[in-house]
């Protein structure tokens, strides 16, 4: 039972997904201080869920056991597990950067969601079938080469930003554009495909994304009101999304998903009869789908969002 006023939001049943939640609402650093966070996420989406989903809920054996959704899943989850691990880091220095208590407080909270979906995709390995002493070697050998190639370039920009210019805007433009808003589309588009297979997952997947809501909206309306207050710092923050988005060019995540999704195409040849007719979005069953529709699907997601997201800043010319 979800107490009286509680935010319809950061309630488990009642929170859009993660692109409508991202594409229509509004949120600021002030609503979201510290006392909303208690009060709607550790009382509120996460009560009962502490790894992310009930104790009873858990992967179907075609996934526990060796195969290609087993590989996939593994291989998705110790990458997204670095990349929580590398943001949390990185938001330290947002939180030492803030000019004010309501950011100061925002991002304290950010950086303990980031904390904990890297302990919970993380954790789930465990009911994949790695050993508990072998969890943090099996996230390097997963993902090790991924770290490198993706995501040490991306942590640079970032430090570079942050740690070394001292940037807030800056930091909350590259956190909230490039990493969060490239990301989530991809985060949505796994909670779908996962969620016949391993609802456990599916649900890990759904909670990261009802605080991703969060992350989003309230990361761009930092931006929208300084921009506001200082339309004379545009031209540099556009010269900085110019130098992001090259820099996303030159990393291989198209690579990376192709491998990943002809994994899941192998296990929906091997398995889809367990799919019956879900539907990975309205309209279009999922075991009809391909590997390169799911990642074009993605892809149209992350343009919608940074469309609708980079006009809402005041952005709109970085596109
Ligand atoms: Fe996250
Ligand atoms: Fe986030």
């Amino acid at each position: 039972m979800t107490p009286p006023n509680f935010p319809a939001e950061a309630d488990w049943e009642q929170a859009p997904s993660l692109m409508d939640g991202a594409l229509n609402l509004e949120l600021s650093a002030a609503t979201c201080n510290l006392k909303y966070w208690l009060g709607s996420v550790p009382q509120g989406t996460l009560r009962g869920r502490i790894l992310g989903h009930a104790d009873d809920v858990r992967p179907m054996d075609v996934v526990r056991q060796e195969g290609p959704l087993n590989s996939a899943l593994k291989q998705e989850l110790a990458f997204r597990s670095i990349a929580e691990e590398k943001a949390t880091r990185a938001i330290g220095y947002m939180v030492a950067l803030a000019p004010d208590n309501d950011g100061m407080e925002f991002y304290s909270t950010q950086l303990i969601d980031e904390a904990r979906h890297a302990m919970v995709f993380r954790s789930h390995l465990l009911q994949l079938g790695t050993a508990e002493h072998e969890l943090f070697p099996e996230v390097d050998r997963l993902a090790g080469d991924d770290r490198e190639n993706i995501l040490v370039p991306l942590e640079n920009f970032g430090l570079r930003v942050l740690r070394d210019e001292r940037d807030y805007i800056g930091g909350v433009l590259v956190l909230t554009v490039l990493v969060e808003g490239v990301l989530a589309p991809a985060a949505e588009l796994s909670e779908r495909k996962w969620r016949v297979f391993d609802p456990a997952a599916a649900d890990i997947e759904r909670g990261a994304g009802i605080d991703e809501i969060r992350h989003l909206t309230v990361g761009s309306s930092i931006i929208r009101e300084h921009l506001l207050k200082h339309p004379e710092d545009k031209p540099r923050l556009l010269e900085l999304m110019a130098e992001g988005y090259a820099l996303w060019g030159t990393l291989p995540t198209s690579e990376q998903l192709l491998r990943r999704e002809r994994l899941f195409q192998q296990g929906i040849e091997e398995h889809g009869h367990l799919l019956g007719d879900y539907e990975a979005w309205p309209g279009r069953r999922l075991k009809d789908t391909t590997a390169e529709e799911r990642m074009a699907t993605g892809q149209e997601w992350a343009e919608r969002m940074q469309r609708t997201r980079l006009a809402y800043m005041g952005l709109e010319d970085a596109i």
